[in-house]
């Protein structure tokens, strides 16, 4: 049985709380919870295999309700920013919660309040999983949100991100200035509009300070190949560039960045290991940036790749856990299938 069938079988069929098991730390986040089996279902729903599995609108619902009766009114209702705040993976998760609360309550004014500026100026984090940069990323990749609102809340985040020294911050795309410059470009590509040349050359100063340093920075050594800290991280933000800009120079960083990554990431996850790695590589190709024969080689990791899914920190979680490498497992055995980086980039159509 293909790995993703068994991993939607589990979900359709089991209660959620033999699902996620008694070490769930963070039950609604997309790293670790609902939220990132969530991710994993209504993808599977997207590409009309609801014939084959008639549980799992079921299964989604059930995902959903978990979601909307037990987590969202505890943030989408906090008057303050405390409770967002103190969440952990707040913005990523909150992003969920954004998509699924647009699909379901046409009222503007029935959306959580929290803006660019706000979780700016409360918590005093930019950073894309714990800041202003995923509210942005929540808007951008969320659903149908105005382009004006889009551009005004980039425009916002921008100007703080200018404001603040270069040497200031770390360089991870989790929680440093290349989850910024992601949030940056994805609202480029939804909006139209260009990314302004302060960003970019910002942006191209990042790269040569740490190509300069020849190592790098990252907050442990297991995670310099990774998605959240690491290369694979530097080499999705330059593919984002690639995309908005044109430029060559960019095309190289990603391919740099990339071979890096590919010598460097260890263990199975998206977030920390070779799986964000190989599905950044399922959607280079996608956009050009890697020949068709590269499937091949993201394949034959995979195989390796799932022989380690066992360190995985819990069962079903999106960035940490199965749902991540099921969604792998399924764009593998649907080459015809859109890809995305979901949570990261926008889909790319074949
Ligand atoms: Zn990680």
């Amino acid at each position: 049985m293909a790995f993703h069938t068994h991993v939607v079988d589990t979900l359709i069929n089991r209660p959620l709380e033999l699902v996620f098991g008694l070490n769930a730390r963070e039950p609604f986040a997309v790293p670790n919870g609902y939220a990132g089996a969530l991710v994993f279902l209504r993808f599977v729903e997207q590409q009309g295999a609801r014939s084959a599995w008639p549980g799992l609108g079921p299964a989604i619902e059930r995902f959903e309700a978990a979601m909307r009766t037990e987590w969202l009114p505890e943030v989408a209702g906090a008057p303050d920013m405390e409770e967002w705040r103190s969440y952990p993976h707040s913005p990523v998760v909150g992003l969920e919660a954004l998509r699924w609360q647009r699909a379901r309550f046409a009222d503007e004014n029935a959306l959580p309040s929290q803006t660019v500026e706000a979780v700016a100026e409360s918590t005093g984090r930019l950073e894309l999983w714990r800041g202003a940069a995923g509210v942005l990323q929540g808007l951008v990749l969320g659903g149908n949100a105005p382009v004006g609102l889009v551009a005004r809340e980039a425009a916002a985040l921008e100007a703080a991100w200018l404001a603040r020294p270069e040497s200031e911050a770390f360089l991870g795309l989790a929680h440093g200035q290349l989850g910024i410059v992601c949030a940056l470009l994805n609202a480029a590509i939804v909006t139209g509009e260009p990314v302004s040349q302060a960003v970019l050359s910002r942006l191209r100063g990042l790269y040569d300070a740490q190509q300069r340093a020849g190592q790098w920075q990252s907050m442990m050594p297991s995670l310099e190949g990774s998605l959240c800290n690491g290369m694979t991280g530097a080499a999705l933000v330059a593919a984002l560039a690639y995309q908005v800009t044109g430029d060559a120079s960019f095309e190289a960083l990603f391919s740099t960045h990339l071979r890096a990554a590919q010598e460097t990431a260890v263990g199975p996850s998206i977030c920390c290991g070779t799986g964000g790695m190989l599905l950044l590589m399922l959607v280079a190709e996608k956009l050009g940036l890697l020949p068709a024969e590269s499937r091949d080689w993201v394949k034959a990791r995979f195989i390796l790749l799932l022989e380690q899914r066992k360190q995985l920190s819990s069962f079903l979680g999106f960035f940490s856990g199965y749902c991540g490498l099921a969604y792998i497992d399924f764009l593998l055995h649907h080459p015809e299938a859109p890809v995305e980086f979901p949570i990261l980039m926008p889909a790319q159509t074949p």
